[in-house]
């Protein structure tokens, strides 16, 4: 609440205290500046430190977590492997079909060395071989699997890599040869590219059979290799990591929340101790002009000159009267916020809208004499009845029309309108002034809170005037809204409930 206006002390008595203590305000802005920029580059140390932990642990999380990945992975595949690897070795009728298969392809591999059999028929001889066995061997395969209780299917082949006959003169690269580099002996049929290896063998053997009475032997060499498609692989592997993964997530959830709530509480604890700073220096300058008065008008008290004329004599202690007054006033309105809006005793009364508000702006038109003041008035006279305590409602409105005052142009134009809306009544002061920025517009109503336009306010208060209005306008259940621009004015828009 300014309260500066309720004294007019003559000029030339405290200009040069007016001047000292501007100059300890100003070396309070200062240091107070110095610091409040000391504590903002330490949170934002804070911020920066905490984000490049955070990322370093994420990037270690994530290591930790693609290695454990790819343990599982080999883990998983090396368990599959050795379950599949046993249906192969050790199921008969699998073995069986397996030396079939074998015999008719050391058979043609003969042929191929000593009856000029070509390498084509060779390879179609082999995939005919392949076809006529294939579907008893996936089905032996299939039932031998389900006894695994694998839990997921596989697809499994064995295939044939090279083929090299042993000559005395010179070895012969049977297979490969252009295009056919696998030759599928069983199995299901997938991409390459798609699969992994279960096992690799590398055998030499011999083949002996007679022709016309005469032993020709064949000596061969054959590289083979097994390989299996899971197509579900990567599911089942993140599947055993689930528990894993979980945790890591929630633990990095609760670490940013962590984070996140330090620094919140650490940038409002900040804003507090910032708005405490500001209190401190404004109480200490609203202070420093009483205080200086009262002691030049005590001092000036004792002058003969001022003693001797009863006129002087009055004057003096008229100053001393209000300085007193002012310092009082000081207190009482320190003491008066701090309270709530919910320990506010309200006493209230019957008012007729228009006749209330009509003497509350006739009073405060007159209290004002510094500056152009023009209030106009849309107030409906409908004889609204309000329930109101009307002393502190009187000071919650004087406190917006103090500020329309305060912070606005040489020529302050006020406008107050009035309206009832189911239930609701309406009191909207639209003033000229300053208007007040997007991101002051929920803070104004706070403690202590003031807008700091530049470094110093060349305007005196306390931050206590609009707080006070909120709690008294909280505690007759009603509210309180702005709407303002910088430089467009502002509006206040009071609602209180009406039977
Ligand atoms: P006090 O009212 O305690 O003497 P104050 O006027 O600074 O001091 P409030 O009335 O609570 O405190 O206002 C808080 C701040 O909001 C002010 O410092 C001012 O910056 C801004 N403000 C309030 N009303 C207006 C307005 N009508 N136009 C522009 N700014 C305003
Ligand atoms: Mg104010």
């Amino acid at each position: 609440m300014g309260l500066s206006k309720l004294v007019n002390v003559n000029g030339g008595l405290t200009a040069p205290n007016c001047w000292a203590s501007r100059r300890l305000y100003n070396t309070f802005e200062v240091l107070k500046n110095n610091d409040q920029a000391i504590m903002q580059q330490k949170i934002n140390i804070l911020i920066v430190t905490a984000i490049a932990t955070l990322l370093a642990l994420v990037s270690i999380q994530t290591y930790l977590i693609y290695n454990t990945y790819e343990l599982k992975r080999d883990a998983f595949l090396n368990e599959t492997r050795t379950a599949i690897g046993r249906i192969d070795d050790e199921t008969e009728a699998i073995v069986e079909i397996d030396d079939l298969w074998d015999q008719r392809f050391m058979q043609l591999l003969w042929e191929y060395r000593f009856k000029n059999l070509s390498k084509e028929t060779l390879l179609n001889e082999l995939k005919k071989q392949t076809d006529s066995l294939n579907d008893t061997y996936n089905k032996l395969y299939a039932e031998e699997l389900k006894k695994t209780n694998l839990g997921f299917d596989i697809k499994f082949k064995k295939n044939i890599h090279t083929v090299i006959l042993f000559d005395t003169i010179r070895h012969d690269t049977v297979f490969p040869f252009k295009g056919h580099d696998r030759i599928l002996k069983f199995g299901e049929d997938f991409q390459e590219s798609e699969g992994y290896n279960v096992s690799k063998a590398l055998w030499q053997s011999d083949y002996i059979q007679q022709e016309n009475g005469e032993e020709k032997a064949l000596e061969f060499l054959v590289r083979t290799e097994d390989r299996m498609n899971i197509s579900e692989w990567k599911r089942i592997v993140l599947g055993r990591m689930s528990a894993l993964l979980a945790g890591s997530i929630l633990l990095l959830i609760f670490v940013v929340g962590l984070f996140y709530y330090s620094i919140k509480n650490l940038i409002k604890q900040k804003k507090v101790a910032d708005v405490k700073t500001d209190f401190i220096n404004n109480i200490t300058h609203e202070l420093k002009t009483p205080l200086a008065t009262l002691s030049i008008a005590s001092k000036s008290l004792k002058k003969k000159e001022i003693l001797a004329s009863p006129i002087a004599f009055e004057s003096t202690l008229g100053i001393l009267d209000r300085q007193n007054d002012r310092l009082q006033k000081l207190i009482d309105q320190v003491m008066t916020n701090s309270l709530g809006s919910e320990d506010l005793v309200l006493h209230k009364e019957q008012v007729v809208d228009h006749i209330y508000l009509k003497h509350l702006i006739d009073d405060f038109t007159l209290s004002v004499q510094s500056k152009d003041l023009t209030i106009e008035r849309a107030i409906e006279t409908a004889e609204v009845m309000l329930r109101i305590d009307t002393f502190m409602f009187t000071t919650a409105l004087f406190n917006i029309l103090e500020n329309a005052v305060k912070y606005g142009k040489e020529k302050v134009m006020v406008t107050i309108s009035t309206r009832l809306k189911n239930n609701h009544y309406e009191i909207i002061i639209a003033d000229n002034g300053i208007g007040i920025a997007p991101k002051d517009l929920d803070t104004v109503f706070d403690k202590f809170y003031r807008i700091s336009s530049g470094n110093v306010h060349n305007v005196k208060g306390l931050g206590l005037g609009l707080y006070y209005t909120k709690q008294v306008v909280d505690a007759h259940q009603g509210t309180i809204e702005i709407e303002s621009e910088l430089g467009q004015g502002s509006t206040f828009i009071i609602t209180i409930p009406v039977n």
